[in-house]
C-alpha cells in the first residue's frame, strides 16, 4: 500500500521503504531531489542518505554546496532504476536545467510527483510531458484562478526591445535574474536574436559554466573576466542574482536602468525597478489543470504557492484533491 503524507519533505511510504521527495531538512533517509534551486537542494547535503537525482542537478548541487555529493544514484531522463521493488523514472519537468518529475510505480499504482514544472516550452528547456498516473503530487506555485502568464514570445520581444532602448539612450540595462533557469534562457534569447553581448555575475557564470559542459550552447562574459571591459563601452545587458542588493547596483552603476524577470510580476506591482517582465519557469493557472487533466489521475496532492486553492478547484471538477 502506496502512502503519501509530510515528513519534512513529501514522504511516499511503502511496504518496504520511507522515500522523501525534496526535503526540507537534512534527512537520512532516501530522498529525490527534483532540481538544483536552493530551496530543493537539501536532500543533496547528508553524506549519509540515498540520493536520487540527475546527473547536472548533482552538477551544480555540489557547485552551491562546495561539496562533493556522497552516496548519490545519477540519474537520466526515461531509464527505468530498481529500488526496494520499486520502479523509478525521472522524466524532463521542463522547468530549469537539469530539473525532474519523478514516476513511481508500486506494483499497479502509478505516483507522479512533478517537482517544479513548466507546461510551455522554452528557448533552453522543452515542456513536461504529461504522464498517465493514480497519484499525482503537483506544485501549485500559480495555482490561483486569474494567474496567466502572457505569451513566452511576447515576453522575449518586451526584453529585448527594452535592453535595445536602454542602450540606445545611454543607460546600461541590467537583468535581475535566477542565477539557474531564467539566466541560462536570457542569455540564450541574447545569444540567438541580437548581436548584443550578455555580462554575467559570477554566481551566473559559474552555473553557465556548467551547462555549457553538458554540450549547451551560450555565449556570455563573465564580469570578472572582460565583461568589464564591454560595461565599459556600455554596449551590453548584464545579468546579476535577482537577490542582489539593488542600492549597491546603483552605487556601481549609477547610469543603470534596472529590471527584475520573475513569475510574481504577474500577480504583483514591483516598484522599485525601472522595468519588471512576468517570465516564469513555472506553469501559471490554466497550464496547472490542462497538465492535471491530461495525467488522469485518481487522487492529486498539491503543494507551495495556492495549494489549497488549487486543490478547492480540482474538487469543484470532481477530481479529488487535497493539499500535502
Ligand atoms: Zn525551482
Amino acid at each position: 500500500m502506496l502512502k503519501a503524507s509530510w515528513n519534512n519533505g513529501i514522504s511516499i511510504k511503502t511496504d518496504n521503504i520511507e522515500l522523501i521527495l525534496d526535503p526540507i531538512k537534512e534527512s537520512e533517509l532516501p530522498s529525490f531531489v527534483s532540481h538544483a534551486h536552493r530551496d530543493h537542494i537539501c536532500g543533496l547535503r547528508s553524506d549519509y542518505c540515498i540520493k536520487i537525482s540527475t546527473i547536472p542537478t548533482i552538477s551544480i548541487g555540489e557547485l552551491i554546496l562546495k561539496k562533493k555529493i556522497k552516496n548519490a544514484i545519477p540519474c537520466n531522463y526515461g531509464e527505468p532504476i530498481d529500488f526496494h521493488e520499486l520502479e523509478l523514472q525521472l522524466i524532463n519537468s521542463g522547468h530549469v536545467f537539469g530539473s525532474a518529475s519523478l514516476i513511481l510505480k508500486d506494483r499497479d499504482v502509478t505516483l507522479l510527483y512533478t517537482g517544479d514544472l513548466n507546461f510551455t516550452d522554452s528557448l533552453i528547456q522543452k515542456a513536461i510531458s504529461p504522464h498517465e498516473c493514480d497519484i499525482l503530487i503537483i506544485e501549485t506555485t500559480y495555482g490561483r484562478p486569474g494567474i496567466v502568464f502572457p505569451p513566452r514570445e511576447q515576453i522575449y520581444l518586451d526584453i529585448i526591445q527594452w535592453a535595445a532602448k536602454t542602450i540606445t539612450e545611454k543607460h546600461l540595462p541590467i537583468l535581475l535574474v535566477y542565477p539557474l533557469g531564467k539566466a541560462q534562457e536570457i542569455t540564450k534569447l541574447f545569444n540567438l536574436y541580437t548581436s548584443i553581448p550578455v555580462v554575467s555575475h559570477p554566481s551566473i557564470s559559474r552555473i553557465n559554466f556548467i551547462f555549457r559542459e553538458f554540450g549547451n550552447d551560450l555565449i556570455y562574459y563573465d564580469i570578472l573576466n572582460y565583461g568589464d571591459e564591454i560595461i565599459k563601452s556600455g554596449d551590453c545587458v548584464c545579468l546579476f542574482p535577482s537577490n542582489y542588493n539593488i542600492s549597491l547596483l546603483k552605487s556601481k552603476y549609477p547610469n543603470s536602468k534596472i529590471a527584475i524577470v520573475t513569475g510574481w510580476a504577474a500577480v504583483y506591482k514591483f516598484i522599485n525597478f525601472d522595468a519588471c517582465f512576468p517570465l516564469s519557469s513555472h506553469a501559471d493557472y490554466p497550464q496547472l489543470i490542462d497538465f492535471t487533466l491530461s495525467c488522469r489521475p485518481k487522487k492529486v496532492f498539491t503543494i507551495h504557492g495556492y495549494a489549497r486553492e488549487f486543490a478547492s478547484r480540482l474538487t469543484k471538477m470532481g477530481i479529488e484533491a487535497h493539499p500535502i
